[in-house]
């Protein structure tokens, strides 16, 4: 079938078959991608208007026990300087994120025995309670049922998990042996048992990814119908085994986001600090490809330089204002606007 047909079918019914959607994804040219971006974004339009959500991004930690073989924060990483925020520093970086109009906060970081759930809930409790009016997003790994019902007893709203790649037989290539496939899916269905809007996504290009994982990715998402997708780029670390693969490509990335938009057309999508990283507009050509989420970091600048998943990663040097009112001229530049709003996600 002609792409333009497939896309035409993605259109109408969300959702295509695997084989569908593996052609479409191997058959990218500039006059398809258009064509894609164009309904993508009237989709997007129908849902969220040309608003775009900021969330604020914390970095607390870059401690893990896990040894992913593509980050850069690993533990393996001999060459990673490691830190922690106090529940302090984390405050203030709310407090400071809330007087530039942030009204979601994502706490990201390694897995780190050093955050038990005791500690999590404290710091989940104190932000909810200084910030009421705020969505609470956490971005700390695979953990048991009953640590994630107790997060979201304590207040977190959303949740942040990053299936990687839907493909068993990739995601283990990807993984040391004793993570799971399995179990980080587990995961997803947990939370979102449990309540919490939930957001999974993948890397694209990352080693060993095919055309067809890519379609499967695209397949799980239909059937999670997760409230958020992340996706960027892969982007190769120096101090990982993958140091010398290739990183994936700003027009997959981009092609990707606009068959999400049309597969959950009212999902949450980000345009990613990754995709801003491969390209100097990448962020703004991810929300003319559908996106309608970007998430300026809200870290510390003493600890920016070293929560490095992958290389080059940018704005490690700027003040949270600065990345805010950057993202805002970026967005306006485009013709969107950033809003001051939790950016709840419409219906699922
Ligand atoms: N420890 C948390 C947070 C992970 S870091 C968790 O397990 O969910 C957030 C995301 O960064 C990961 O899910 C992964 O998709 C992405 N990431 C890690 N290394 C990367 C790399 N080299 N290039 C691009 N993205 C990467």
């Amino acid at each position: 079938m002609m792409m333009k047909k497939l896309i035409d079918k993605l259109e109408q019914n969300s959702i295509l078959s695997m084989d569908e959607y593996t052609e479409l994804i191997s058959n990218i040219s500039p006059e398809i991608a258009e064509y894609l971006f164009e309904k993508a974004r009237q989709a997007r339009h129908k849902y969220y208007g040309h608003d775009v959500y900021i969330r604020g991004l914390i970095e607390f930690t870059n401690y893990c026990k896990n040894d992913c073989i593509y980050c850069g924060i690993r533990r393996s990483n001999k060459n990673a300087e490691r830190y922690r925020l106090s529940k302090d520093d984390i405050l203030q970086c709310c407090q400071s994120g809330y007087d530039l109009g942030f009204r979601t906060f994502v706490l990201q970081g390694g897995e780190d025995p050093y955050f038990t759930d005791e500690r999590m809930i404290s710091i989940i409790s104190s932000i909810k309670q200084q910030f009421p009016d705020c969505a609470l997003t956490l971005s700390i790994g695979e953990k048991e049922h009953e640590s994630y019902q107790a997060f979201f007893d304590a207040g977190a709203d959303r949740y942040l998990l990053r299936h990687e790649t839907a493909n068993d037989e990739h995601y283990r290539r990807l993984h040391p042996e004793e993570m799971s496939p399995l179990h980080r899916k587990k995961c997803l269905y947990d939370l979102k048992a449990i309540g919490y809007q939930v957001g999974c996504g993948f890397m694209v290009g990352s080693p060993y990814q095919t055309a067809e994982n890519l379609a499967e990715d695209l397949l799980f998402i239909k059937e999670l119908q997760p409230h958020m997708v992340g996706i960027g780029p892969f982007i190769a670390q120096h101090d990982t085994p993958f140091a010398d693969r290739k990183n994936g490509t700003m027009n997959l990335t981009l092609f990707m986001l606009g068959l999400l938009r049309l597969t959950v057309p009212y999902a949450l999508l980000p345009s990613t600090t990754a995709l801003g990283t491969i390209h100097p507009l990448g962020r703004e050509k991810g929300i003319l490809a559908g996106a309608n989420v970007v998430m300026p970091n809200l870290s510390p600048v003493s600890v920016r330089k070293k929560y490095l998943l992958y290389d080059n990663k940018i704005c490690t040097g700027d003040e949270a204002a600065e990345c805010r009112y950057c993202m805002q001229s970026r967005m306006e530049s485009i013709g969107y606007h950033v809003v001051i709003d939790r950016g709840d996600c419409r219906t699922v």
